[in-house]
């Protein structure tokens, strides 16, 4: 048998060698602290669980559900867009529910990328912008995040023939793995560029909720004329501890989400009526257990924080997201020092080379770890390093 060719263009599992190495550190017995994977361990609000076993006990869910998603589940996303940030956005034709925001993302290439054609992906960034490009023989082109312009994708020095070709950018803000957040001005300039050039403008809003010091995450759809390019995704795992869950939703301009449903349709059946109805409870009544979380990560960030400057680590305290972004030492590479931290203080840390180019040099530490066993890791950090 011969698998397909543009599976061979997809590298080998990045964390593949870290996770050879901490299977021998635990086979030894030696006690390993993660904070390596970003998956919320605090549970699932109580309020979500409860209205989930009511419906898995409604044998109307037990069905095939309505494929773009309930109405009901797609009008609770409509009215968590109005609540939230003032945005209107019709739920029978501007929005979808997803098996999770990385379906919707994964599939949207296989609406909108021909073979040849190109997606401008950040070159710090969530790596299914890239391989979903790649899955369909399509082209990627990195766009530039520095510290300097404050991670921001410069989309500017992307060369006017590559533009032509290009069919989707994808953006996202408050941003994984960076912890950048990004203003008005350059979402409208994100948007003038993809109007010029006929680009899908995709932004991946995984974290708007989670946000720190009253900062307030926008949805681009918030800018003028957004609509008109824009496709924006929400996923309730991270806000809502609900990763296994598997739920999401897109919306925004209505040619891109008829597109993806198209996809949908003719891929996955939609998700499960009783897990939407779970997600209507957590868009429509949760949002202060969201609060209570952002509480929690503020704490264990500026833990983290305080540490890593300690140890000598440069590092921005971020608004938003539930990640740390923090440059190596000198003479060390993100690989290099992600073996280091494994070795000397058995904590596991993802090497920013792992989301594109320009991370190599940082290394991404994440906030979902509880708080005792973070405070160990930091202490295991410091000893380490003297
Ligand atoms: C976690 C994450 C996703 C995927 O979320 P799911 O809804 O669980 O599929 C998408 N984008 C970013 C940036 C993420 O960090």
């Amino acid at each position: 048998m011969q698998e397909a060719r543009a599976l061979s263009g997809i590298k080998p599992y990045l964390f593949a060698d870290i996770d050879r190495k901490r299977d021998a550190l635990a086979s030894r017995g030696i006690d390993v602290i993660s904070l390596g994977i970003g998956d919320p361990d605090m549970p699932t609000p109580e309020r979500i669980v409860a209205a989930m076993v009511d419906a898995v006990r409604d044998t109307a869910n037990h069905q095939y559900p309505d494929y773009a998603g309930s109405a009901a589940f797609r009008r609770a996303a409509a009215d968590y867009m109005d609540r939230r940030f003032g945005v209107e956005v019709d739920p029978s034709t501007e929005v979808l529910t997803l098996i999770g925001s990385k379906e919707g993302i994964a599939h949207l290439h296989t609406a909108f990328v021909d073979p040849e054609d190109v997606v401008l992906v950040p070159s710090i960034g969530y790596p299914v912008y890239t391989t979903g490009a790649v899955l369909q023989n399509g082209q990627t082109y990195p766009m530039p995040m520095t510290e300097e312009n404050g991670f921001l994708a410069d989309f500017s020095v992307v060369p006017t023939d590559v533009a032509r070709r290009a069919k989707i950018m994808f953006l996202g803000y408050p941003n994984n793995p960076t912890g950048a957040t990004a203003s008005p001005e350059y979402f409208d300039a994100a948007i003038a560029f993809c109007r010029e050039h006929d680009i899908l403008l995709a932004h991946d809003n995984a974290y708007s909720d989670l946000t720190f010091d009253g900062y307030r995450a926008p949805s681009i759809l918030e800018r003028p004329g957004a609509k008109d390019v824009c496709i924006e995704f929400f996923s309730l795992s991270k806000p809502f501890n609900m990763t296994g869950w598997r739920i999401g939703f897109a919306c925004g301009s209505a040619r891109a989400v008829a597109a993806l449903g198209k996809v949908k349709n003719n891929s996955d059946s939609g998700q499960f009526t009783a897990i939407q109805e779970a997600g209507i409870v957590a868009l429509t009544e949760c949002l202060d257990e969201v609060d209570q979380m952002c509480e929690v990560y503020a704490r264990r960030r500026d833990l983290l924080i305080d540490a890593l400057h300690a140890i000598g680590l440069e590092c921005e305290s971020p608004k938003a997201t539930i990640y740390v972004w923090a440059k190596v030492p000198e003479g060390e590479t993100s690989e290099s020092f992600t073996a280091t931290l494994l070795e000397k203080a058995h904590v596991i840390v993802t090497p920013g080379s792992g989301y594109g180019p320009d991370g190599e040099g940082y290394i991404r530490l994440s906030l979902t770890t509880p708080d005792d066993r973070l405070v160990e890791a930091v202490q295991r950090m410091k000893e380490a390093m003297a």
